[in-house]
């Protein structure tokens, strides 16, 4: 069903409804964060190297699973991938790293962990070239307490064009308390949405507990979403240690616990409570509660708080969306100029109810307008483009 927006407190986990403050803010707390600048230049030399030849051709998906997996336990690699011109092989690479605090700056920080796993593990070679393949490499040995892994799969198509994709993430024993743990990433935390999971603790024992709901709403949720999917590296992902609660929207009452390791995080951009337990769903301040299949709601609800849309439906209350992209203004004459200014039809402009009114048309169906539960609407043509504008935003 539709989350309920209360309004009243829409201010953000950082307090940045506006999002160039809020870039502006990440990257100044940037060296509080886990990732310290010494790893960042370490993954740009090595991006430099391994990305330079990306071809255009090859669908590329990877995963890994389990989330956050404990000290020395098995984990397994997998990748998905199509190319009409042929798979001629695919490189699996995994690089090892160990979490320490600097003593020299008191920094949060990664070095290659000696003796450690430190790139090819194993490659998949094709005679005859498929045109797609879906591999899994178990990778049986782990990692140790305190590691922070990326992983790499390369594939080589019949005309030996390259694709590639890595992602990092925690493993073993995470030695910086209750900070969000990185589950899935890839850049610095001041160029991408940063999105912390906590477990509601009406359905989860731990915060460990949720891991393996979120494998779905990440890979095959947010990661299938028509805004997302080709720039998911721009998302990363974190869990709490520490659990938190919602309620239900339809309990009368309206409590929303974040732990404060999570609301107080430079990095975290905002914050979802996951649950089990069917309840109307809600959101304040950014943050918002959804049952982990309701991949839908999850990112209609990230909508509000990375994108700035607002409710293309009657939700009750009508908030001119930000600027300068706009799905939604509480002024029909405001959303006539805005569609004319962009090439579409003013008498594309809908009311949703009275003084509030939508410049794409609910014949679209977009996400903002019906959230989908379990199944994922598309981003539709107004809120594409803000998509688009806060994306180059984020990354510029
Ligand atoms: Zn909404």
């Amino acid at each position: 069903m539709f989350a309920i927006e209360i309004l009243s407190n829409f201010t953000g986990i950082n307090n940045k409804p506006a999002k160039i403050p809020s870039v502006a803010l990440k990257k100044a707390k940037i060296m509080d964060s886990l990732f310290f600048k010494p790893i960042q230049f370490l993954w740009l030399l090595l991006l430099a190297a391994i990305l330079s030849s990306c071809g255009s051709s090859t669908s590329l998906t990877t995963r890994y699973a389990p989330f956050h997996p404990a000290n020395n336990t098995a984990v397994n690699f997998t990748f998905n991938t199509s190319d009409n011109d042929g798979i001629a092989r695919a490189e699996l690479f995994v690089y090892e790293y160990e979490l320490y605090v600097n003593p020299d700056n008191n920094m949060r920080s990664a070095r290659q962990r000696p003796g450690g796993q430190w790139g090819f593990v194993r490659d998949w070679n094709y005679d005859p070239e498929p045109t797609s393949a879906n591999e899994t490499h178990n990778f049986s040995a782990g990692f140790a307490a305190g590691s922070f892994v990326r992983f790499l799969v390369r594939i080589t198509d019949g005309k030996g064009r390259n694709k590639s994709e890595d992602w990092y993430f925690a493993a073993g024993d995470w030695p910086y308390g209750n900070s969000p743990i990185p589950i899935l990433g890839k850049g610095a935390p001041a160029k991408t949405i940063d999105v912390a999971f906590v477990a509601d603790r009406t359905d989860y024992s731990s915060g460990r507990d949720m891991l393996p709901d979120l494998e779905g709403l990440i890979f095959d949720g947010y990661h299938i979403n028509n805004a997302i999917r080709n720039r998911r590296q721009l998302w990363s992902f974190y869990y709490s240690p520490q659990r938190g609660f919602i309620s239900d929207y339809d309990s009368g009452v309206l409590t929303m616990d974040i732990p404060s390791s999570v609301s107080n995080s430079s990095i975290i951009d905002h914050a979802a409570v996951i649950h089990t337990t069917v309840k109307r769903d809600w959101a304040s301040g950014g943050n918002f509660g959804t049952e982990p299949t309701n991949i839908g709601t999850a990112v209609h609800e990230s909508g509000h708080s990375s994108f700035g849309l607002a409710d293309e439906y009657n939700s009750g209350n009508c908030r001119t969306s930000s600027d300068p992209y706009h799905n939604v203004y509480s002024s029909r004459s405001a959303a006539e100029t805005y569609n004319t200014d962009h090439g579409w039809p003013t008498s594309d402009v809908e009311e949703i109810f009275s003084g509030c009114f939508r410049v794409e048309p609910s014949s679209l169906n977009c996400i903002m307008l019906n959230d989908g539960d379990a199944t994922m609407p598309d981003f539709e043509r107004s809120c594409i483009l803000r998509t688009i504008w806060y994306y180059s935003e984020l990354t510029n």
